[in-house]
This record gives structure tokens, C-alpha cells and sequence, in this order.
């Protein structure tokens, strides 16, 4: 173990409830593994007290920090400099201190992108049906149509984040040349025509997430075809019904275990400017 001394740089995860996050692990092991002198540590910081919070931070010289939810959208107001995702997302989950300049960035999508680049290639050519428009969704939405996704189609149901979501959808389209529709997740014709002349299905939903591992919102096998790529950002279950489904009828499929882990590494590279070491850590946390 690597010995904390009076260079240690501090980072951390601001959120509540934090003590079950994997991030302290995953970091503190990538720092000894590069023998970089950091340390991670999780901050059980609530709604209403971030302002403080990161005043004492800021004060002590943090290097930068995670957020979990709803801190990722009321950090917002306190940082300085937004990256484009970020600002499109309206959503924070990287913060990197820059001698007391706050930069806020966003890296769900980035992981995600990563993680189905390495199974499906370039995204310039691909046609993906979304299924979500909460966090996970517009993260994925906004970070694929910045990477030049051709075309993305998006399924939710009708109520706030559907309307959240067209709102970002306008703003997207002026920044990105990407094709993006939103539709309701209801209109069950549509939705399998999407699949069918889609290459890429993505379920950002948590339907299937423990303890509802039976469910699925795509019942119908014959949308499989094989030139599908199925993935889920669910990691637990490791194997969503919706991926068991489409890996019988021979897809391609990913679980949300790799965005997981690439989310954690783009924040690591943000705040030290080193790669994280991934196989050790996915050999050691996300198998
Ligand atoms: P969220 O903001 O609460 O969004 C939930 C989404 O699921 C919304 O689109 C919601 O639709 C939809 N949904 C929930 N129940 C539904 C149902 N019965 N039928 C249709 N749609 C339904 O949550 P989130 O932060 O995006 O997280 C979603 C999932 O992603 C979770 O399982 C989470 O663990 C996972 N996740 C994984 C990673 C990773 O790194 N792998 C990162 C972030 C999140 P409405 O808008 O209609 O409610």
C-alpha cells in the first residue's frame, strides 16, 4: 500500500448514500497500480449541504470528485466551465479542480460509447433504438450524436422525462448532425419497426434491474434479427432477460458492467492524465 504523505492529492465521491460505491476500490487500486500519489475517498454529502460541502472542499484543494444523484444536477449552478456534454446533458458526475476553477463534466456516455465501440465499431454508419429518456438515456443520447451516430430513436413513455427529453433533443440537433426522433415507448408498432431497421437496440430503462430480473420490455424474440447488437446498461443482473432473449436468437449483446467501469476510467484520466489500468481492475471488481 502506498504511503499517504503531505503530497497525497485528494479526490473523492460526493453523494448519500455513498458506502456501497465501488468507485473508492476501483481508484484507490488504479492509483497504487500506477503508484501515483492519491487517494479516493466517498463523502456522504446530502441534498441542500453541496454548497458547503464544496466550499470546504474547494478550500482544502481537492483535485476532483464524483457525484451521485441529485447532486449531479445541483452542481450545475457551482462549478465554472461546463464540458458540451455536460451542458447538453444538463448532469454532472466529474468535477476537476483546476486550482480552484471547477470544471464539470459528464463521463456516463463516454463509458457507454466506449464499451460498444469495442463490439460494434464506429458509430458514423449506425442506427440505434433507445429505449429511456432518464439519466442513463440522455447521457448515452447526447454523447452518441457528439461521436456522429447517424441516427437515433428514442422510446419513452409519455410524462416529464419525455418531454425533458424533446427539449433536448432541439438542442442537440443544433449542435450535432445527428437524426434523433422521440417516440412513445406505447406505440408497440413502431417500436418494432425501429428494431428491425436499427443495428444497435439499447435498453436505458431499468426494467430488468434487480429484483425484477424477469422483466423485459421487448417480449417479441422475432425483433432479434442478426444484425442486432443488443445492450443494456443494467449490471445487475449481469444477464438482463432482454440480453438472454437476444443472445438465444444469436445478437451480439452487452451488459452495463463495461460502461461502469470506462465511466470510472475517463473520470481517473480527467483528474491525474493517466490511462486507468483496466484489466487488473476489471479483473478484480466488474467480472
Ligand atoms: P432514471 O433517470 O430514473 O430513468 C429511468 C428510465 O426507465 C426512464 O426512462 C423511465 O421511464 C424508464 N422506466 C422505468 N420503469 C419503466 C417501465 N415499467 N416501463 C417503461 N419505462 C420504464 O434512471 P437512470 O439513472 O437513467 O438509470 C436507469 C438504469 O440505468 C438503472 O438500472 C441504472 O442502474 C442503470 N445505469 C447504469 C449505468 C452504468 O454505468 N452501467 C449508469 C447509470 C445508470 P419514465 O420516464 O416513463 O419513468
Amino acid at each position: 500500500m502506498k504511503e499517504i504523505t503531505g503530497h497525497t492529492k485528494l479526490t473523492g465521491l460526493l453523494g448519500s448514500p455513498v458506502s456501497h460505491s465501488i468507485s473508492p476500490s476501483m481508484h484507490n487500486e488504479a492509483f497504487q497500480l500506477l503508484n501515483l500519489d492519491y487517494v479516493y475517498l466517498a463523502f456522504n454529502v446530502q441534498s441542500g449541504t453541496l454548497y458547503d460541502a464544496l466550499k470546504g472542499l474547494k478550500a482544502i484543494g481537492i483535485r476532483g470528485f464524483n457525484l451521485t444523484m441529485p447532486l449531479k444536477t445541483e452542481i450545475i449552478r457551482y462549478v465554472d466551465h461546463l464540458s458540451p456534454a455536460a451542458a447538453l446533458c444538463g448532469s454532472v458526475n466529474t468535477v476537476i479542480n483546476n486550482k480552484g476553477v471547477l470544471t464539470g463534466d459528464t463521463t456516463d456516455g463516454i463509458g457507454y460509447m466506449r464499451s460498444l465501440t469495442e463490439v460494434a465499431g464506429s458509430p458514423k454508419d449506425q442506427v440505434m433504438t433507445l429505449l429511456g429518456a432518464g439519466g442513463a438515456a440522455v447521457s448515452i443520447l447526447v454523447q452518441a450524436a457528439l461521436d456522429g451516430m447517424k441516427e437515433i430513436r428514442v422510446f419513452n413513455r409519455k410524462g416529464a422525462n419525455f418531454d425533458k427529453a424533446a427539449a433536448l433533443i432541439e438542442k442537440v440537433h443544433m449542435s450535432t448532425q445527428c437524426k434523433i426522433t422521440l417516440d412513445d415507448i406505447e406505440d408497440h408498432d413502431l417500436l418494432a419497426q425501429s428494431i428491425l431497421s436499427s443495428n444497435i437496440l439499447t435498453n436505458s430503462t431499468s426494467v430488468g434491474m434487480a429484483p425484477n430480473d424477469n422483466e423485459t420490455l421487448i417480449k417479441d424474440r422475432t425483433l432479434f434479427h442478426e444484425n442486432l447488437i443488443v445492450s443494456d446498461v443494467i449490471y445487475n443482473p449481469r444477464e438482463t432477460k432482454l440480453l438472454s432473449m437476444a443472445k438465444e436468437q444469436g445478437c451480439k449483446t452487452l451488459n452495463g458492467l463495461n460502461m461502469l467501469l470506462y465511466q470510472g476510467a475517463e473520470s481517473f484520466r480527467l483528474w491525474t492524465g493517466h490511462e486507468m489500468p483496466i484489466e487488473p481492475i476489471r479483473e478484480k471488481y466488474f467480472t
